[in-house]
């Protein structure tokens, strides 16, 4: 990444000028299908907090080569640090995910997902290594991407993904924190993991460790599926059960609005972000049609 001054730090730009030109060299390959989407998210400082550490981030690209071999990328990221840092851990670590994973080649979106989370957190290493203040930020990630009928998500922290179809609604990813790792191994219940004053512990972030060890995961996406991408500023504040019951009703948009202002209702201790996206259809490719 080259040497870091205070100025690249903050701006770490997403350069989609470069993105273009790489993607202009991809060739000629088109998607065999499309999902058309429709997209809200919401981010919320909440009641307590002074500042914003989440941020989301997508990108939907509109060359069909792009579509077809990368797709369009949702992310969530709840950074953690002071003096300001876990706000700019979240915002470099989405930028230089993004960035990477688009930059990237490989056929495999599972192998590029790794790839740019290893990059990021480099980078977030770096950058705390360089300029004392910023030593101890770091960053949960939450990623989907969707490419044609496939959804990957990536996992770091204890931001979540859920998955709505067929009016049941599943939690795709497993939070990487102390109390999911008592739970997971039958020492805790799920009761007491949700009042434990040590649920806020996450065991794995970007920025904390030379090595992180993402989760991965991938599902065939279905018309009528609903996607949910959350920090735990939501979870934290409303159960699954009332989840569900917001989920279920309204655009995405507006769910997105409700889930929010629910978490905020209930107290907002914690900066609240969703992000949630629909599949409308899923159409065979037509090039004039590209909508979401
Ligand atoms: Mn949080």
């Amino acid at each position: 990444m080259g040497r870091i001054s205070s100025d690249r730090e903050i701006t770490a730009p997403l350069d989609v000028e470069a993105l273009r030109a790489g993607w202009a060299a991809k060739g000629e390959e088109r998607p065999r299908r499309h999902a058309r989407l429709a997209l809200g998210a919401r981010t919320d400082m909440g009641r307590v907090r002074e500042n914003n550490e989440d941020k989301f981030e997508f990108l939907e690209p509109d060359e069909p080569a792009v579509l077809a071999t990368r797709g369009r990328f949702y992310a969530v990221a709840d950074g953690m640090g002071g003096h300001q840092a876990g706000q700019i851990a979240s915002e470099l670590a989405l930028k230089t995910v993004f960035r990477a994973y688009y930059a990237d080649r490989a056929p495999d979106v599972g192998e590029s997902l790794k790839r740019a989370v290893a990059e990021a957190n480099r980078y977030l290493l770096d950058v705390a290594r360089m300029i004392p203040e910023r030593s101890g930020m770091g960053t949960t990630l939450t990623g989907a991407v969707v490419r044609e009928d496939e959804l990957f998500v990536v996992q770091i922290g204890d931001s979540r993904c859920y998955l709505l179809r067929d009016r049941r609604m599943e939690q795709v990813t497993e939070d990487h924190s102390w109390v999911q790792e008592q739970v997971s191994r039958g020492a805790m219940t799920l009761e007491e993991a949700e009042t434990s004053p040590f649920r806020n512990v996450i065991t794995r972030s970007l920025g904390a460790a030379p090595e992180v060890e993402p989760d991965l995961f991938a599902i065939k996406l279905e018309p009528g599926d609903r996607v949910l991408l959350c920090s735990d500023g939501l979870t934290g504040m409303v159960d699954d059960g009332e989840l569900f019951e917001i989920m279920r009703e309204g655009s995405a948009s507006v769910a997105a609005w409700n889930l929010v202002d629910r978490a905020v209702e209930y107290g907002g201790k914690d900066n609240v972000t969703v992000l949630v996206f629909d599949v409308r259809a899923i159409e065979p490719w037509e090039p004039e049609a590209t909508g979401r």
